[in-house]
């Protein structure tokens, strides 16, 4: 198949102005850029008074977590906004290497784990299901310091022995030969908060022999946010590996801290090579408990339940809970009882005459404690000043899902919605706005062959049209040469390749 784009005003993602050009793609590849006037193809699409750029790169998704990657393997969600490129196996938790073929770390988000036929144990096994599944979009993994350490030790809460350290080392270094981008933490969750430092370096150490990425999810970021911050320099100097910091957004209450974290980095990036990355929004996403008292939150879901259920004890988790009037939280996932999703916690308590505080508690006990909301809790202009620092990466930290499911704006705007604050509010100038979802992550993760259009190399293309009236509108968007959205609609084409770190 060949394809011709013609007339376009081409962001080759490095950075520079746009030339205007056309593109000449045979198989999965570029041919030719420049003035190819006489050029013919079998598809010709004119892209006059639109943009040209590469395929837009995602840090840092949860498209494995969801395990959407095998209910929704078009992941449209991403193509809709121009990604052609996912990364998954975030915040300590991927879906190889499994010692015994359990999901049990991706629980937490994915609730029951057993609709996937889990028949892959190492990361080259895992990858060649995906092949075989075909994905719309290219995806490629790191490895989760959680998944691991739970195969090895179960639920125990300890330090690892010297042995069963070596055992990590070997199954770390296993994973990356077999194409996996890195090794991720998820440093704040139970089973890992406890984690000493020398385990973490031991094992991004192995990272960085192979050249791949440490992304971390911190300990704390909120209070302990510097004390996470200066810990994570210090292992990515003394690894020195690269080193992503996920989802670091400004936590309202938390804003000097955050500033202060965000100016440690600037100040380390000479003798460290650290990012981090986050969405154009102000609300998190998270599980109804963690709104509990931390006290509360050391048990299981069960343990939290029966704590819940004793008038006494839920009295004096009241008493501890801020003060709140529950505008900024709405409930966004409850899958058995479907008819609170979207409600705000607010109007929730005014139809039942309770508190906001009280509400959240009689949700949890209905929804049994699976149920999800979004918090309006991330501050917004510190959140466009960090979208600015040189060190940041734009992730939508979540997952494409089946349609008419509820979604988060992030899953299906991040992008576009960060172009649009590029040229409606001045936050960059174009061409660096699409340099940073293009070629600076694809040269974070050692990715040649994608992130700028440039003859030889793979054609993930979008063509957009971006101006400050209309804002961003993506058109077409071809994934390995395949046209897999045109004139925005979804193709039914699954285009995407499964990557590996080579
Ligand atoms: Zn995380």
């Amino acid at each position: 198949m060949t394809t011709l784009i013609k007339n376009a005003q081409i962001l080759d993602g490095t950075g520079g102005p746009p030339t205007k050009g056309d593109i000449f793609i045979k198989g999965d590849r570029i041919s030719a850029i420049g003035d190819l006037g006489r050029q013919s193809a079998e598809r010709v699409i004119n892209a006059a008074g639109m943009y040209a750029s590469p395929g837009f790169i995602d840090v840092n998704t949860d498209s494995d977590h969801y395990l959407t990657l095998f209910t929704n393997p078009e992941q449209h969600d991403f193509l809709l906004q121009g990604v052609t490129t996912i990364f998954g196996g975030l915040c300590g938790a991927s879906l190889a290497p499994l010692l015994y073929g359990e999901l049990l770390s991706v629980r937490k988000w994915a609730g029951d784990t057993t609709r996937v036929n889990v028949d892959w144990k190492t990361v080259k096994e895992f990858l060649a299901v995906l092949e075989r599944i075909k994905l719309g979009v290219n995806f490629g993994t790191l490895i989760g310091h959680g998944t691991i350490r739970r195969a090895l030790i179960g639920e125990n809460i300890r330090d690892l022995t010297d042995g069963e350290l070596v055992i990590f080392e070997k199954l770390t270094l296993d994973a990356l030969k077999d194409g996996a981008f890195g090794f991720s933490t998820g440093l704040a969750y139970a089973h890992s908060k406890a984690t000493p430092v020398y385990e973490i370096k031991r094992l991004v150490k192995t990272a960085a022999r192979k050249n791949t990425i440490y992304a971390t999810h911190l300990r704390d970021e909120t209070a302990g946010l510097i004390a996470s911050i200066k810990e994570t320099i210090d292992v990515t100097r003394d690894a020195g590996v690269t080193t992503i910091v996920s989802h670091l957004r400004p936590i309202k209450g938390f804003e000097a801290e955050y500033e202060e974290a965000l100016a440690i980095i600037s100040r380390n990036v000479d003798n460290a090579k650290i990012y981090f990355d986050l969405y154009p929004f102000d609300t998190s996403h998270v599980p109804i408990y963690s709104f509990l008292p931390e006290r509360v939150k050391l048990g299981g879901f069960e343990t939290m339940l029966k704590t819940l259920e004793n008038a006494v004890a839920a009295e004096e988790i009241l008493r501890e809970m801020p003060e709140r009037n529950g505008e900024d939280i709405t409930i966004a996932g409850a899958s058995q009882n479907n008819y609170l999703v979207g409600k705000s916690l607010k109007s929730i308590a005014e139809k039942r005459g309770i508190g906001a505080n009280e509400a959240l508690l009689q949700i949890m006990l209905l929804t049994r404690m699976r149920c999800t909301v979004t918090d309006r809790n991330i501050d917004y202009p510190t959140t466009l000043k960090a979208l600015n620092n040189p060190q940041s990466l734009v992730s939508s930290n979540s997952e494409s899902s089946a349609k008419g499911e509820f979604k988060l704006e992030r899953s299906t705007r991040t992008f576009t919605k960060f172009l649009d604050l590029a040229i409606r509010e001045n936050l960059m100038p174009l061409p660096q706005a699409i340099e940073k979802i293009t070629s600076k992550p694809a040269s974070i993760f050692g990715i040649r062959d994608r992130g700028i259009l440039k003859e030889g190399l793979k054609a993930d293309i979008n063509i957009f049209s971006a101006d400050e009236a209309q804002g961003t509108t993506i058109i077409n968007v071809l994934v390995n040469g395949t046209l897999a959205v045109f004139n925005k609609n979804l193709e039914s084409v699954r285009a995407g390749e499964v990557l590996r770190k080579t």
